[in-house]
């Protein structure tokens, strides 16, 4: 079966790449505690749950960057897990926890905004939707303008801006996160090969242009990461097809098999 990895145009520069995609995700609620290592230092996993409980004072306060030692987590998990009424193994390190958030400096009216991650119109959620699509869960972005004095800090330039016009409560686009909960593994990657640190569990991502699924090992979703990867999104054939008939713009399909990929 083949697979695409699922990423963004091939643009000349870093700055046409951040004109055609002028947001940035901006960080929502907090996260669980990060680990103390004695090896590695401070790790978190760089996952995210999306949930949207209401931010409560002492919410905010249990969400506050802390770190603990390694041999606390399940304990930590535990807690967090009946805190937030998710069961714990679905809990990391560093998890960053609430609704998808992001600001931005102008509407490029694109089906797909990249801000790190995947940003989707509601004419692509309704066609994911329709055709069944798994793997995938859609939550709305809060977005807002950027602030005015943000412009310093535009990804596309104070020309390019129409940030500095805009109130930042200002109507924005509807715009659908695809949070990817589909799994698979890569052919001949084990749970031991992607652990780095035996003390604080830590994984890391070896190889990282080989991209060779193991079908026996993939959960059969149309949208997934490989060995715990959440920056890695493969989708199906069917997906891909999907993307290509409609004409959705802003991502391009890499088949993930081929060597060398960019
Ligand atoms: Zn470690």
């Amino acid at each position: 079966m083949q697979f695409y990895r699922m990423t963004l145009p091939k643009f000349e520069t870093d700055l046409d790449e951040a004109r055609a995609n002028p947001f940035r995700e901006v960080r929502t609620l907090g996260w669980l505690p990060f680990l103390q290592c004695s090896v590695c230092g401070e790790v978190g996993t760089g996952t995210k749950l999306r949930c949207d409980p209401p931010p409560t004072n002492e919410l905010l306060e249990l969400l506050k960057y802390r770190t603990i030692r390694p041999n606390e987590w399940m304990e930590t998990a535990e807690y967090y897990g009946s805190v937030l009424n998710v069961s714990a193994d679905k809990l990391n390190p560093g998890m960053e926890i609430g609704p998808p958030r992001g600001e931005m400096w102008r509407d490029n009216a694109t089906h797909i905004r990249h801000a790190g991650l995947r940003w989707a119109n509601s004419e692509v959620v309704d066609a994911l939707d329709k055709l069944g699509a798994t793997g995938v869960q859609f939550h709305r972005v809060k977005l807002h303008w950027a602030f005015p004095w943000d412009d310093f800090f535009s990804p596309v330039g104070l020309e390019f801006s129409e940030a500095k016009r805009r109130e930042p409560s200002e109507s924005t686009p509807e715009l659908w996160e695809l949070t990817v909960v589909g799994q698979a593994w890569r052919r001949g990657m084990t749970l031991a090969k992607i652990t780095k640190c035996t003390i604080c569990g830590r994984f890391w991502f070896p190889d990282p242009n080989y991209l060779d699924v193991d079908e026996g090992r993939w959960d059969g979703s149309d949208f997934f990461s490989v060995d715990r990867n959440p920056n890695i999104v493969l989708v199906s054939e069917r997906i891909r097809d999907l993307f290509l008939a409609r004409g959705f713009l802003n991502c391009r399909f890499v088949p993930s098999s081929r060597e060398g990929f960019p």
